[in-house]
């Protein structure tokens, strides 16, 4: 069965008759379109494709079964016309579209055709990897553990945290991916931000340096955080590295089918509130990876989805000591029928990289 078939199934189950895919990634997902440019309608019988002129051809190559049409210049009011008769209820993906997208398809759908909230039916689909997508996601995790490799040989102390991202990216770049988000370096007190922005200041030694990098190959994502050491930790500093790793392990082995996201969220979290550190962990156990870096499942404290084979999440545990430093550790998993395959290989150690 296609995507797009898939994506029809779906829709009887909201009671709707046709879908307007409009968000790039679900449209790339749905159709195959990898241009900047483009929508869909996709219904039990029909599989409509709309782009613009400079993607034509582009669509030509990578839109399949679908019936492609070029949009005029104002590429909406394609959508004037071409729906089957009748009285329609057509999703739209609301948590894509503006209130003044919204308003300009109402303007020009006819008035017969009634637009429906139906956001995630396609994020769904996408949570759930196919064996392809797993490979591509394997190998974006590979490259980034070459990148690490590569880090781990030369000195960080010294270094500033810019450049060393910088250095981290060049190297993705080297090997044909692009970084999936902007890589953070976040070294001694600015560890203790989770998404820190790397700064020209150099890395001290005997600190701790949190690294969080991910890879895009051939269109899918990696993420991956490893906290080293700079040299000889402060007591505080090495007991959140134990911990972290501790609640790390622990979670991980939650992984399989089955559990709730709030579920393996807590085994992680549990471990960290009885270390006296719950106020240090502030945001969510992990999140889905696939064409997008943030996907579904979340593993979160109100995440009641179920993990079921073929989820690829993160795993990531944080501590965070407010004006000392931060540990995070992040594993990128693949939900198997019985458990899970880890595709991050960088080691969990902490290493010195002085
Ligand atoms: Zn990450
Ligand atoms: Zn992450």
């Amino acid at each position: 069965m296609s995507r797009a078939d898939r994506v029809a199934e779906r829709l009887a189950e909201r009671e709707l008759d046709l879908l307007l895919i409009t968000d790039l990634v679900n449209l790339r997902y749905v159709t195959g379109f990898t241009g900047s440019n483009g929508m869909a309608v996709v219904g039990r019988d029909v599989r409509r494709f709309v782009t613009d002129f400079r993607y034509v051809e582009q669509a030509a190559q990578q839109v399949r079964d679908f019936d492609r049409e070029q949009g005029p210049q104002d590429f909406v009011t394609a959508l004037g016309d071409g729906w089957p008769d009748g009285e329609l209820r057509v999703g739209f993906e609301d948590q894509h579209v503006s209130v003044r997208s919204h308003g300009r398809l109402r303007e020009v759908i006819p008035d017969r055709v009634e637009l429906v909230p139906a956001g995630g039916i396609v994020e769904d689909l996408r949570a759930v990897k196919e064996p392809g997508e797993i490979e591509r996601i394997a190998a974006a995790a590979e490259l980034a553990d070459e990148v690490y490799g590569l880090l781990r040989e030369q000195r960080l102390a010294g270094r500033t945290e810019r450049e060393v991202a910088f250095a981290l990216e060049t190297e993705m770049r080297r090997r044909g991916a692009e970084p999936s988000f902007p890589s953070i370096v976040a070294s001694g007190p600015r560890g203790a931000l989770p998404h820190a922005v790397p700064t020209g200041e150099a890395i001290a030694p005997g600190t701790l340096v949190t690294l969080d990098i991910g890879a895009r190959l051939d269109g899918y994502c990696s993420d991956c955080t490893r906290t080293w050491a700079t040299g000889d930790l402060a007591d505080d500093l090495a007991q959140a590295y134990e911990l972290v790793a501790r609640a790390q392990a622990a979670a991980l082995a939650a992984v399989r089918p089955g559990p709730e996201g709030r579920e393996v969220d807590a085994v992680a979290r549990d471990i960290i509130e009885a270390a006296g550190h719950g106020e240090h962990f502030g945001h969510g156990l992990g999140h889905g990876v696939g064409l997008e870096v943030h996907e579904g499942p979340r593993l979160a404290r109100t995440a009641e989805t179920r993990l079921v084979a073929g989820n690829v999440v993160t795993v990531e545990p944080g501590v965070y000591l407010p004006g000392r430093g931060g540990v995070r550790i992040e594993d990128l998993v693949v939900v198997t029928g019985d458990g899970h395959r880890v595709v991050s290989g960088t080691t969990k150690e902490l290493l010195t990289v002085g």
